[in-house]
């Protein structure tokens, strides 16, 4: 009955690339651990939603917790959220939920998935693996939220998100998914540049754009903030740099100091990945020619693309996060799969002391002008217009099942998961009339209401 109220609302992972939530929970879990973390810097989507939603939370976990049949129902947080873990713990008193509240230091990636399992759990999972193969399961506390509104059947209709940075009023707000970016700018104030770029997610791990692209884009089921900010060289380098002359500096630069490595939060935990070794086998081979099933090649698949090694580690400015991502990308054309192997993961001793505090990545960023911004919460809004796209989780697009001139109201199924497929749900976030259907679906406001 979970299970299908979940499917049924379209819920997926909130935190990440939005894996269909319901497909996490179909074995039982020794620990069910909830993603609260929020690292990176500048966004406070989910410190709202623990602020504001810690009872319907707290209710959803019990009962996905029950669910799994989990011994440890774990809400992972910083020690120094301490609005938000005063308000779960209200909530977990008043409802005598069996849910505990796992402190961790400031560091970043503290939310990557597998370093949180570390850090409550003290297991490390398998290369390649998942937390399900050290008997846990994860999700975000606001795809917690999105559990608790499908228990009641509600689809997933609305996002909470932040918009800061250069903004006139940094704030949370609410919207319609496939609400466009230029309205949650708007709703923020505007922007305070006339020049400017944008984040769509976090500093480390968000896409950076132009004002071109900022055009066309739509909140979907897994945005989590806008970052409005000065034209950086870095940040854009960082992101947009062109394949030939990020391989270019690695050849002729890399001084194999093995930084990258120390510090990747996947070789901490034990994983056999060395991101200075894929550098230098850069440096020795022809690429894509060479890209083969070579284990230093397939290295680079164990990557979780947290630019530690390039933002705060590479002292040459060099950027193995991107490498090992085209790396992955050749592979995955190749058909190359990682080769399990079998061999011990031992945690690095110097974990503990090289974790990195946020605010050096906002320093290094050049960010740390917003990381005082008070972020106003919050603002609901209901959008005129909203394009829904058919692919905004892992697995395949959804068929939509309306079709122009439709009449549709808020939380009506617009887009099925294909039979036998891995996918989700998409639901229509706004009441109107269906204007468009190709890759996204588009809804024009006012008629159906
Ligand atoms: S981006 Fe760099 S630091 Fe992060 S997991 Fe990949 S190799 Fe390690
Ligand atoms: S940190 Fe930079 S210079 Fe050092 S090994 Fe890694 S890529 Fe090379």
């Amino acid at each position: 009955m979970l299970l299908e109220q979940i499917v049924k609302a379209g819920v997926v992972g909130c935190g990440g690339a939005g894996f269909p939530t319901a497909v996490k929970y179909q074995r039982p879990a020794e620990y069910f651990i909830i993603n609260a973390a929020e690292c990176e810097p500048l966004l406070k989507t989910d410190h709202y939603i623990m602020k504001r939603y810690a009872k319907e939370c707290v209710e959803a976990i019990t009962t996905v917790g029950k669910h799994l049949q989990a011994q440890h129902l774990i809400i992972a947080t910083k020690a120094y959220y301490r609005a938000e873990i005063a308000a779960l713990q209200e909530a977990i008193d008043h409802q005598q939920a069996p849910v505990t509240i796992f402190a961790m230091d400031n560091f970043y990636p503290a939310g990557d998935e597998q370093t949180m399992v570390f850090e409550v759990t003290g297991r490390t999972v398998p290369p390649s693996g998942i937390p399900m193969d050290v008997g846990c399961v994860v999700s975000n506390i606001a795809t917690m939220l999105n559990v608790y509104q499908a228990m009641s059947n509600q689809a997933v209709t609305h996002k909470f998100l932040t918009v800061t940075g250069s903004v006139a009023r940094p704030q949370v707000i609410e919207v319609p998914i496939g609400t466009s970016f230029a309205e949650c700018l708007t709703l923020a104030g505007g922007a305070t540049l006339t020049d400017w770029m944008y984040i769509n997610g976090g500093p480390m791990m968000g896409k950076v754009g132009t004002m071109d692209n900022f055009e066309k884009e739509v909140v979907t089921k897994t945005t989590s903030g806008i970052i409005i900010t000065e034209k950086r060289d870095f940040l854009y380098e960082l992101h947009e740099s062109e394949m030939p002359s990020i391989i270019q500096k690695a050849r002729s630069s890399c001084i194999q100091c093995r930084l990258c490595t120390e510090l990747c939060p996947r070789y901490q935990i034990g994983h056999p990945i060395h991101p200075h070794r894929v550098m230098r086998h850069l440096a020795i081979t022809e690429v894509p020619e060479d890209i083969d099933d070579d284990p230093i090649w397939q290295e680079a698949l164990l990557c979780c693309a947290c630019g530690i090694c390039e933002v705060i580690a590479c002292p040459m400015g060099l950027m193995p996060r991107q490498v090992n991502l085209y790396v992955k990308q050749k592979l995955a054309e190749k058909g190359i799969r990682y080769d399990k192997i079998d061999c011990k993961l031992i945690p690095s001793k110097l974990r503990e002391y090289q974790k990195v505090p946020p605010k050096n990545i906002i320093l290094k960023d050049g960010l740390q002008q917003y990381a005082t911004l008070k972020v106003a919460e919050f603002q609901k809004y209901e959008s005129r217009e909203v394009k829904i796209p058919l692919t905004m989780h892992i697995g395949a697009p959804a068929l939509p099942v309306v079709a122009v001139g439709d009449l549709v109201q808020v939380g009506d199924l617009i887009g099925a998961i294909p039979d036998n497929a891995l996918g989700a749900n998409i639901h229509a976030s706004i009441n109107g009339t269906v204007t468009a259907v190709g890759s996204s679906i588009t809804i024009k406001g006012g008629v159906a209401q």
